[in-house]
């Protein structure tokens, strides 16, 4: 998925900067000022430049006339730049579904009751869509589809936004959005087909972000006809046209709760030492004070530093750990693995007493297959962990907030308990056990990445139309 860039201004300089969108940590090339631009949960407002102005525009208007073979002779009636708001989401979207298979049972006809194979199957992959946040049809653009990376998005404050423009009302809420982004989503991979059942789905969010995309809406008359025509601000073709004027009623309505880009200082909140910078991770170690920090709630908050070996290796990767309990006080790696059997199958007697954790890798990786597969391995073998208080090389960068941390978490869950019918009842379902407070890990493993592709591997866009 392409990143895209989006433009600033140092506050420290004044020098424009380019950043990529959702990036937390950053050094001016100029200055040198440490800041920091991003926090989880933040919207952050963006919006094009404009690449249309006055004259260009009725030029997209005739030769659009002129496509149509209608005349060039009409009366301009009104044109107005208009903004309208998209919410881009991003992230990772996980599903477990079985195939449903049904057989008959060819012995007994009378009694002839089907039976229904489950074939559980797991499917994952990364999105990013962009979904309306305004309700006004008459645009009709429904997803910005590819057009976003075509030039990088500017940083939106009140004084560097278009004047005479308008922006139309944000209608949607981001929980709406969100919802809608995962329905599309899962239209989109063929899951609503009604052979499929899903048995568990989450959407780990990366970034939200608000953008508003320039559209000049023209009116015209030809005789007794009336047309308004849209015109695409960055590609400035007419994309779409309705009869008569349009009607809007702008009355700065915003419920995006998206505010600007507002870079801080980024340093230990203990010592006042910078620390150090990285694009998207929310862990920051001081290296004066030796405090280790999460990036929540746009502010820094206190956490451990966890180190352990687990596999040999010099890469320490961050993975979040929630102590878990599951239906009569199951609470131990061996009281687990006398439900679980297949899952884990032999427990050192030294582990046997020991809490069960769930286990969730923290860390980026464009094939989320092996970083399911790492996350499960790990949370199956439960291992014996002599747990440090040191700094490490910081392989990977910690992207996940505890929250969303903790919904990857149930799908793990529903993933080992599937396949046993016995967990299928409601006290073994994710909400009616008991998950203690998180708390992150940084593991050694093996192998550098989970992933031998270059870092912004284009895929094909799932909403290209
Ligand atoms: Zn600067
Ligand atoms: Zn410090």
């Amino acid at each position: 998925m392409a990143d895209y860039s989006a433009q600033f201004n140092c506050p420290g300089c004044g020098s424009p900067l380019e950043t990529l969108e959702g990036t937390i940590s950053l050094q001016c090339k100029f200055c040198g000022l440490i800041m920091r631009i991003g926090s989880p949960g933040r919207i952050l407002k963006y919006f094009y430049q404009p690449k249309l102005e006055g004259f260009a525009v009725k030029f997209s208007v005739e030769k659009h006339l002129k496509e149509k073979g209608l005349s060039l002779t009409y009366s301009e009636i009104s044109r107005q730049l208009f903004y309208i708001p998209f919410y881009r989401f991003r992230g990772m979207s996980y599903a477990l579904f079985c195939e449903k298979t049904v057989e008959c049972e060819v012995d007994d006809f009378e009694n002839a009751i089907p039976m229904v194979k489950r074939e559980l199957q797991r499917k994952c992959s990364h999105f990013d869509l962009t979904v309306p946040a305004y309700t006004n049809e008459a645009f009709g653009l429904d997803s910005l589809g590819i057009r976003p990376e075509v030039m990088p998005l500017t940083a939106l404050h009140n004084d560097n936004f278009p004047e005479d423009s308008v922006k139309i009302d944000i209608k949607i809420p981001p929980e709406e959005a969100k919802q809608k982004s995962m329905m599309m989503f899962f239209m989109n991979v063929g899951f609503a087909s009604l052979n499929k059942e899903i048995i568990s789905s989450e959407m780990i969010g990366e970034g939200l972000s608000l953008i508003y995309y320039p559209v000049w809406a023209f009116s015209l008359s030809q005789g007794d006809f009336y047309t308004t025509m849209f015109i695409d601000g960055l590609n400035k073709r007419v994309y779409h046209e309705i009869p008569g004027e349009l009607e809007t009623h702008s009355t700065g309505i915003d419920l995006s709760r998206a505010s600007e880009m507002n870079p801080v200082q980024h340093k230990c909140p203990n010592c006042g030492f910078d620390l150090p910078v990285s694009e998207y991770s929310l862990f920051y170690y001081c290296q004066n004070c030796f405090r280790a920090y999460m990036i929540a709630e746009d502010n820094y908050v206190s956490t451990g530093l966890l180190t352990a070996k687990y596999e040999e290796g010099k890469h320490y990767h961050p993975f979040w750990r929630f102590p878990f309990v599951a239906g009569e006080n199951i609470n131990t790696v061996s009281k687990f693995s006398k439900v679980l059997t297949g899952e884990i199958p032999l427990v050192a007697k030294k582990k046997a007493q020991n809490r069960f954790y769930l286990y969730v890798p923290g860390f980026k990786s464009m094939n989320l297959n092996s970083l399911t597969n790492i996350g499960m391995r790990i949370c199956c073998v439960q291992p014996e962990l002599s747990i440090e208080n040191k700094p490490v090389p910081f392989e990977a960068e910690m992207i996940l907030p505890e929250s969303e941390a903790l919904e990857l978490a149930r799908h793990y869950w529903d993933i080992m308990r599937s396949k046993y019918r016995h967990l299928e009842r409601p006290e073994y379902e994710f909400e009616s056990c008991k998950t203690a407070k998180g708390e992150i890990v940084w593991l050694s493993l093996s192998r550098p990445h989970y992933d031998n592709r270059p870092r912004y591997f284009k895929q094909a866009k799932l909403y290209a139309k």
